[in-house]
């Protein structure tokens, strides 16, 4: 059921990173459960990913186990205006669902690569949307145990949720969402919309995990980036994206420690010339 020494580079949209002791793609919620029970029984760190979209994986990989919680858990019902869907479903998948049913209110999902748990971890948002205010209940495994969260207690904010705090060991295995009846065309013609957005600002055709920062209050990252004259800066084979400078692409080979080094540079001089402190957004995993 483990794959031993897993290279991590593999199931991350940046294609960098160490391996993972121990890997399992998760198949069942059942499977969740009993890799955390094992995790537990050996004292081993667990660490959940769904399809490492948002995550900058160190060259040292991950220590312990990695769950990976992904396509094998992504299935979706619709019932009324609700959609309860495993946490591998993906958010463009979704989004589609959404328009098929007319339902209103996942339109900004419908360019964001990862899926659902992710979403729901990082409170993943675009276009005046996020996931959080969507939310009726999520299902997660804590401690070996299923249990259930209703909306109010995930405290969601701006890219944040519960489960980056004090819920760290829980892992989501499905989530019920709650939409509005809409008109089909134009759910249809506001994601198209938003997916030309994507195309024309945001550099699609390299590898990268999203908006490397978060947005500070009353500023947007990439004109401070540009600014500042980053714009294109690169060590190794990272890159400041010459198309929207808040994103950091691959260029040829590269690894994490190029990203690492290119972001704590960003982070220097952005602190330097404007008094910003620039705060991560992607999630930073495992050792060098
Ligand atoms: C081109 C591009 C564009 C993007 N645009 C946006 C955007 O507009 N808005 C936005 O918010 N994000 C964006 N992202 C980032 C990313 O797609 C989202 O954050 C997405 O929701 C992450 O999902 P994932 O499955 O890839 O999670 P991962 O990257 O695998 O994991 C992200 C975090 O969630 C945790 N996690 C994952 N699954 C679970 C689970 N089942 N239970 C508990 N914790 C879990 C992981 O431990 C990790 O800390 C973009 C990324 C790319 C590459």
């Amino acid at each position: 059921m483990f794959v031993e020494n897993f290279a991590l580079s593999k199931v991350t949209s940046l294609g960098v990173g160490g391996p993972a002791d121990l890997f399992i793609s998760a198949q069942s919620a059942d499977d969740v459960a009993q890799a955390q029970r094992f995790a537990l029984e050996k004292g081993l760190p667990l660490t959940v990913i769904g399809y490492g979209t948002n995550l900058l994986v160190r060259d040292g990989g991950i220590r312990g186990v990695v769950v990976q919680i992904a396509e094998s858990l992504s299935s979706a019902q619709v019932q009324g205006t609700s959609i309860t869907a495993q946490a591998g479903c993906l958010l463009g998948s979704l989004a589609k669902l959404a328009l098929h049913h007319g339902l209103t209110g996942l339109e900004f999902a419908v360019g964001i690569p990862g899926g659902l748990g992710g979403a729901t971890f990082m409170n993943a948002g675009a276009y005046g949307g996020e996931i959080g205010p969507l939310i009726e209940k999520v299902e997660f495994v804590q401690g070996g145990r299923l249990q259930s969260w209703n909306r109010d207690e995930f405290y969601f904010a701006y890219r944040s949720s519960r489960l980056q705090h004090e819920a760290k060991d829980a892992i989501v295995t499905a989530v019920e969402l709650r939409l509005e009846p809409g008109s089909k065309e134009t759910i249809f013609q506001t994601m198209n919309g938003f997916q030309e957005q994507r195309r024309s600002k945001q550099p699609l055709e390299y590898p990268s995990a999203g908006s490397t920062f978060k947005r500070p209050p009353g500023h947007y990252v990439g004109p401070l980036i540009e600014q500042a004259g980053l714009k294109g800066m690169r060590v190794g084979g990272a890159e400041v994206s010459m198309k929207h400078a808040g994103f950091l692409v691959k260029k040829d080979e590269a690894r994490s420690r190029d990203f690492l080094d290119l972001i704590r540079q960003i982070q220097e001089t952005i602190l330097e010339e404007f008094g910003i402190a620039l705060e991560p957004e992607i999630r930073i995993l495992g050792e060098d």
